[in-house]
This record gives structure tokens, C-alpha cells and sequence, in this order.
């Protein structure tokens, strides 16, 4: 293994999450995210579903930033949008039935995919990837990740989001499309999942457009809560 003097510039650090009741942290390693999980959500991007097959794109592991952060507005939007999710934190997984796939959850968290609409609706449009709408600098926050010990399995309970105390949000896991275990042994037929890798498992109705100012704060039943704030453009 090189060292870090053998690069020509310091390596930059692995981003990791909080873990409760644990000093040790959940070091990232990949981000993965799925698309249109919930009805009503779909149904407000233009598409009605009838359990289509689950779509994924990701996002960078170093886009993570932990609640409770402030994060400027984002360059080259005019539509900055909020996506409050469940996170699944894993461990191992490849070719898992639905029934074997809870044993590879280590815990959950909340999350917000935090996404350039505009961009990414111009990229629909064209017929174009996604990234530069989801995949940015900072677009993945993330609560503290608590362990499925302490939390068991979460496929019921509200998950809500307020901005500026304002409900935005209002859904409950139950209403996934994709449930957690059939989304981990779908997306497991495609990638050797990891130790180190998240699922953002999809967003309620209700997303909308941010601005310098606001604060958010979104909440799941049995996990907690997660808080941000939207500073200026840098
Ligand atoms: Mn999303």
C-alpha cells in the first residue's frame, strides 16, 4: 500500500457519518440513490408508476455533509431543491434475495438529496445524465446513522420535512414503492454492495425550491432528525 508521502499531494480524507452511541464513525464509501420511490413524488415530476423497476443514479462520496451543517447555494441553479429520504448504511451484499437483504443493513439515517431541479429537469429533457443536478458539492447530507440494534427495521413511520417550520413534506416509509429490502436485492444484482455504501431510498411529495436563509428540518419516526441551513452563494 503507498503511503502518503508516495502522492504527489496529500490524499483527501474519507468522509465518514456519525455513528449514536458508538465513538467510532461509518467511513463512505459509495453513494447510491433511487429515483421516484414514492407515488405521490412521481406523480409531481410528471410520471405515474406502476412499479416500474427502481432506477438509481449516485452521487460522490465526498458530497457528504453532516446535519446540522450550513451549505452555501449552489452555483449554476436557479431552482435549488430539497429531498428528505431514508438512508440505508450497509454492509456486504451481492445477488441477496428480498428475505437475506435486512442482514446486510448495518443501521439507517436520515438524509436530504439535495438537487439542482432545473438543471436536472434540462437534462431529462435532452436525454442527459444527471450529475451535474445531483451529484454536486455537498448535495448529500446525512443525520448520524443509527445502528439496526437500536433502531430495528424501518418500513413504516412518518417521514416529514419543514422549512422554516413550515410543513413541506409529509409522507410514511410504508408508501415506498421500492421497499428496503426488495431496493438492496435489486440494487444488489448490479454492484458488489460494500461495507461503506448508502442508499438514499427515494423522497416523499412536496419538494421545492430553496433560498439563501431558510433552514430545514426533517424528521423520520424512530431515527431522529436532521437540520441544515442554506447559506449565500460562495
Ligand atoms: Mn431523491
Amino acid at each position: 500500500m503507498p503511503e502518503k508521502g508516495d502522492f504527489v499531494f496529500a490524499p483527501p480524507d474519507r468522509p465518514s457519518v456519525a455513528i449514536r452511541g458508538e465513538s467510532a464513525r461509518y467511513p463512505v464509501r459509495r453513494i447510491f440513490c433511487v429515483g421516484r420511490n414514492y407515488a405521490a413524488h412521481a406523480r409531481e415530476m410528471g410520471k405515474d408508476l406502476d412499479r416500474e423497476p427502481p432506477f438509481y443514479f449516485t452521487k460522490q462520496a465526498d458530497g457528504i455533509v453532516a446535519s446540522g451543517a450550513t451549505v452555501p447555494y449552489p452555483p449554476m441553479t436557479g431552482n435549488y431543491h430539497y429531498e428528505m429520504e431514508l438512508v440505508v448504511a450497509l454492509g456486504a451484499a451481492f445477488r441477496v434475495t428480498e428475505e437475506a437483504a435486512l442482514e446486510c443493513v448495518y443501521g439507517y439515517a436520515c438524509g436530504l438529496d439535495m438537487t439542482r431541479r432545473d438543471l436536472q429537469q434540462q437534462a431529462k429533457e435532452a436525454g442527459r445524465p444527471w450529475d451535474t443536478s445531483k451529484a454536486f458539492d455537498q448535495s448529500a447530507i446525512i443525520g448520524d446513522i443509527t445502528r439496526v440494534a437500536d433502531c430495528g427495521h424501518l418500513s413504516e413511520g412518518a417521514i416529514t420535512l419543514e422549512v422554516n417550520g413550515e410543513l413541506k413534506q409529509s409522507g410514511d416509509l410504508s408508501e415506498m414503492i421500492w421497499d428496503v429490502p426488495e431496493t438492496i436485492a435489486n440494487l444488489s444484482q448490479f454492484y458488489h454492495l460494500k461495507p461503506g455504501d448508502l442508499i438514499y431510498t427515494g423522497t416523499p411529495a412536496g419538494v421545492g425550491p430553496l433560498k439563501p436563509g431558510d433552514t430545514l428540518t426533517g424528521r423520520i419516526e424512530g431515527l431522529g432528525d436532521i437540520a441544515l441551513a442554506i447559506g449565500p452563494p460562495e
